[in-house]
């Protein structure tokens, strides 16, 4: 007796993917609905089905879609935007000031169907993706018909989606609401990683998973220094740190695990947490070698991502497998490490378990969605093939496959691709589209490297405003009498510190730009001990607003913002043409003046050798004020012993182009 099936494809080389890594030759395939009815030898199954539509697979491989188990879809806009740059300035400096700008939901429905377009054409049917208007992209996604675990970013700072980590929060809660049973998307929370959240964010997070029981994606040990930071920070390295936190109560896809050790691998085993390894990621990015083979023996389950497209930047899921292989083998010494069929179930079975959505698919068995793809390996990259020994199909896969020898994917029993052809998006209108993005996101990076101002705006901190600043600055010879004069009655001195600073001053080719110093001030305490440090970015204006009798300054102002990046960062991410260092010990008052406020800096200039200054300083708002301050600095400066025609003005600026 036949049973009626939708569709049964024939005539294929079989690959199950499932644990056994059975295969059938010829073999066949019966599709119901959205899912597999029955795997097995097309002989068998011609007979025990009677097909609405049979399809001959002209022996070409029949295997399930690949898993891409970690990415950020939308990102596709991104890709070629700023590459061969550090971690921090890549992100820093170009991906979140341009998210800031550009991303909205337009921007993330485009991305995602480019995406999902490649993904398709590369032998994918179903991702874990994390970004921003995740709602888009799930509405993109299941569009394009494909399979997706799309998680919700929440993190400490403002993002493109939400001024507050509680607006994603609740966000996230309606998202996860909406989609949750839908038969293409499963919704989760994304926790950016432990650096960018905060311990309430990650505990939240974990709570809202477990409510709902979804997945929870996040970022874990990807670079040596986010697990020093966290040694520092927390006082222990990233996984227990994470676990402290209540994340493994959640149901965890922790993409990179780069930096984990013994112990942390047991820790991500004991509570299922599944692993997504990218290998073109961590290699571009320089971030270190994941300890995969060791993951694997251990029994955790890692899948292969390709990361976002701006730190790839393709989505080519057959050269991350491979990449996969050769890394582990290059890293271990082991040639024998992570065989063909190994990265194959990786980006398949075990892909899908790392998404906790192994019940459903990642492999060909009866009950599980008809989730695949077929591949022509009889191309000539491919030629010729060894029949004797049974694994070598999986290494014709994974060394000699391109993405390009896909011709067919199906997801949930729905053609995504047949023969080529893309059913569900339109890629020339895509490409289009995209290109309009690049071009916009161009125009806004030509304007704003052109102004050093505009780049540090660009990576927050310092807000767009003007004051200016009355000052004096001259060279002393000894400063024995102006402490003397300090201590005198009529200056009321409201607070006094001792400063030992390390400026570095950046100068560009343009010198309308300005100076921009990078400072270190070091507090020193009574006893001469650093107390704390301070970073500090300053953007001096160039122009110099005017000038009062007897050398008394009105300069711009500056643009004031906290450093906390590392100066190399700076340098790297504004490029200065030429470079300064300034050491000084500055002793200052915050002094009242005749009812004015003063700052009064006596500074020894050790770095270069240019000796004692005395700068007196004031701010203020408006250009009359200005002129009354002047008056008053002037009477200032003779108060305090020296007289103006004997000094020699100076300001650091002048400074630096002595020393140059
Ligand atoms: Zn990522």
């Amino acid at each position: 007796m036949t049973q009626s099936v939708d569709i049964l494809l024939t005539n294929a080389i079989v690959l199950t993917m499932d644990e056994k890594l059975t295969q059938y030759e010829p073999g066949a395939v019966a599709i119901q609905g959205d899912h597999i009815l029955a795997v097995g030898l097309e002989a068998d199954l011609i007979k025990a089905y009677d097909a609405k539509e049979r399809i001959d697979c002209g022996q070409k491989v029949l295997m399930p879609g690949l898993i891409n188990a970690h990415t950020h879809v939308p990102m596709t806009l991104l890709r070629g935007l700023a590459d061969d740059l550090r971690l921090d300035v890549w992100l820093m400096g170009y991906m979140l000031p341009v998210e800031r700008e550009f991303v909205n939901p337009d921007f993330v429905s485009l991305g995602t169907s480019l995406a999902c377009a490649e993904l398709i054409r590369t032998g994918v049917t179903c991702f874990a993706d994390m970004y921003y208007f995740e709602e888009h992209v799930a509405q993109a996604t299941a569009r394009a018909g494909m399979r997706a675990v799309c998680s919700q970013t929440v993190l400490k700072w403002p993002a493109p989606d939400a001024d507050y980590y509680e607006e994603s929060l609740a966000a996230s809660r309606e998202f996860i609401q909406r989609w949750k049973g839908h038969q293409l998307i499963v919704p989760s929370v994304a926790p950016h990683a432990p650096y960018t959240c905060t311990q309430e964010i990650l505990q939240a997070t974990a709570a809202l998973a477990v409510e709902f029981d979804v997945p929870l994606h996040t970022h874990l040990a990807e670079t040596a220094l986010e697990v020093e930071n966290c040694r520092n920070e927390n006082g222990m390295p990233v996984i227990p740190y994470v676990k402290k936190q209540n994340i493994f109560d959640a149901k965890v896809l922790a993409a990179h695990c780069v930096h984990v050790d013994d112990g942390e691998i047991k820790t991500l085993l004991h509570h299922g947490a599944g692993v997504a390894h990218n290998p073109s990621s961590n290699l571009k990015l320089a971030s270190g070698f994941a300890p995969v083979k060791k993951m694997l023996e251990a029994g955790i389950n890692v899948g292969i991502g390709t990361d976002g497209a701006a730190s790839n930047n393709d989505l080519d899921m057959f050269e991350e497998i491979r990449l996969a292989a050769f890394l582990s083998k290059g890293y271990t010494g082991d040639p024998t490490a992570l065989p063909a069929s190994t990265v194959l179930s990786m980006s398949t079975r075990l892909g899908a378990k790392a998404l906790h959505i192994g019940e459903i698919t990642g492999s060909l068995e009866p009950g599980k969605r008809a989730d695949l793809i077929l591949v022509d390996i009889t191309r000539l990259h491919n030629a010729p093939r060894f029949r004797r020994e049974k694994n070598s199909i999986y290494a014709q896969l994974v060394y000699s496959s391109h993405s390009t020898d896909v011709s067919d994917v199906m997801v949930n029993g729905c053609w995504l691709m047949r023969d080529r052809q893309l059913t569900t998006l339109n890629e020339t209108e895509l490409i289009s589209n995209a290109q309009e993005y690049a071009s916009r996101i161009d125009q806004f990076l030509i304007k704003r490297e052109k102004s050093v101002l505009s780049k540090l705006i660009a990576i927050g901190g310092a807000t767009e405003g003007e004051s200016f600043e009355v000052q004096s600055k001259v060279r002393i010879q000894d400063p024995a009498p102006i402490l003397e004069a300090i201590q005198k009655s009529e200056l009321e001195i409201l607070r006094h510190r001792h400063y030992h600073e390390f400026d570095t001053y950046f100068s560009f080719e343009d010198p309308d730009q300005g100076f921009l110093r990078y400072r270190e001030d070091e507090f020193l305490s009574e006893n001469e001990q650093v107390s704390t440090v301070r970073y500090r970015l300053t953007l001096i204006g160039p122009a110099r607003e005017g000038t009062f009798p007897s050398e008394v300054l009105l300069s711009r102002s500056r643009f004031i913002a906290p450093a906390p990046h590392s100066l190399r960062f700076y340098r790297e991410y504004f490029k200065p043409t030429s470079e300064l260092m300034i050491e000084k010990y500055r002793l200052r008052w915050r002094v009242l003046f005749h009812g004015t406020e003063f700052f009064i800096n006596l500074d020894h200039v050790t770095q270069p050798a240019l000796g004692y200054f005395l700068e007196i300083k004031s701010r203020t708002w408006s250009r009359r004020d200005a002129e009354h301050k002047a008056q008053l600095a002037r009477d200032l400066i003779s108060y305090l012993g020296t007289s103006p025609e004997a000094v020699e003005p100076l300001d650091y600026v002048e400074i630096i182009r002595q020393a140059h």
